[in-house]
């Protein structure tokens, strides 16, 4: 089996959403297929300014709101030709703006938008992404992932609890359907069963959990551009598309701002030694990008360059330092309580200081 999953752009135009459902129809004939979903293309931040202005008070969330209405129903009102599908699906979609007016309604008036809040906003964009996409694709079953991605709330966040997830999708699809259409990005509490998420751009990683809990023989990210690149085509004219990569190779670029695929993606389909391929939706026959745990063509020195915005490094020294044990667990401890990721260490030989990228 496969997991393909298809990002904002893909599912954001009818043009990309068409190509989508060819892309989809087409593997299936092959073998059972799983489909991950992101919102449409825009959405998941307007769901988020939209709470924002609700919250402030501001008239205008009425008009944000009717403008993702009028968004989606137009998408409907082209794609789905079948009048009883169209009428059963634009019933599914009503109902669930129904429920999404409600809520920023309550915001509003109270003018209080909470985490949990928040989450439950945010989730709509997939819930109506994913039934679209199901209606538009023959034969699919639709599911709902917060029923098997569980979350726990440690360290002041959602994070996955991976064990019970990994039990929870062999479950659910112990028989699996020829084509099954999931949201990404959403997930459940385990212990509160509130909805929760997975991070922005989460859905890559709802599709790799769900690839390597069933063992797909692919994981497939369907983007907007032809895979990974050399450097960032917008500031790198001459960049072009890196045939293969290593996931080790995968992750440091991701890591450090190649926004090909969300980071955490990697590593579940790593330790099972599934490979990943990106393909560009809008260039279905492009080679695009294989990960995989061996490079063959390896007589490059350098794969690619990226760079990132936003980062800090931190420099704690002082003579004090020099030959103390436990300074830097001391410094760990502290931002591991905080929640905050290290993603680079180096310590002078001397032990007088040691620098924390965050
Ligand atoms: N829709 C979510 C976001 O924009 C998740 C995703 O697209 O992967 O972050
Ligand atoms: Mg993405």
């Amino acid at each position: 089996m496969k997991v393909l999953k298809f990002g904002g752009t893909s599912v954001g135009s009818v043009k990309s959403i068409l190509s989508l459902k060819h892309i989809v129809e087409n593997e299936a004939r092959r073998q059972p297929i799983v489909v991950v979903v992101s919102a449409l293309g825009g959405i998941t931040d307007k769901l988020l300014s939209t709470a924002q202005q609700a919250v402030s008070g501001n008239e205008a969330w009425k008009i944000s709101f009717e403008e993702m209405v009028d968004r989606h129903h137009k998408m409907i009102d082209t794609i789905i030709t079948n009048t009883i599908d169209r009428e059963d699906l634009f019933n599914k979609v009503d109902a669930l703006f129904e429920q999404l007016r409600s809520i920023y309604f309550g915001v509003y008036l109270i003018r209080d938008l909470s985490r949990k809040t928040q989450d439950a906003i945010v989730s709509y964009g997939e819930r109506l992404s994913s039934n679209i996409v199901s209606s538009m694709v023959r034969g699919s079953m639709w599911r709902d992932s917060r029923e098997f991605i569980k979350t726990e709330f440690a360290h002041g966040k959602n994070t996955l609890d991976s064990v019970l997830t990994n039990k929870l999708v062999r479950d659910a699809f112990a028989e699996l359907p020829r084509v099954t259409i999931l949201p990404g990005f959403i997930s459940c509490d385990r212990d509160t069963g509130e909805t929760t998420n997975l991070g922005r751009g989460g859905s890559d990683y709802t599709a790799a959990l769900v690839a390597a809990a069933l063992n797909a023989e692919v994981l497939e990210i369907w983007t907007d551009v032809d895979g990974f690149m050399t450097a960032d085509p917008k500031v790198i004219r001459s960049a072009y598309t890196i045939d293969e990569l290593s996931y080790v190779e995968a992750m440091e670029l991701c890591n450090f701002g190649a926004k090909v695929i969300y980071p955490p993606t990697i590593y579940p389909v790593c330790i099972k030694n599934i490979p990943i391929r990106v393909k560009n939706t809008f260039n279905p026959e492009g080679r695009g990008t294989i990960i995989k745990g061996k490079v063959e063509n390896d007589s490059k020195a350098i794969r690619g360059i990226s760079s990132i915005k936003g980062t800090t490094l931190i420099t704690v020294s002082g003579l004090s330092m020099v030959g103390v044990i436990g300074v830097n667990r001391r410094i760990f401890t502290a931002l591991a309580d905080h929640g905050i990721s290290v993603f680079l260490v180096s310590q002078a030989s001397s032990e007088n200081s040691t620098s924390i990228g965050v």
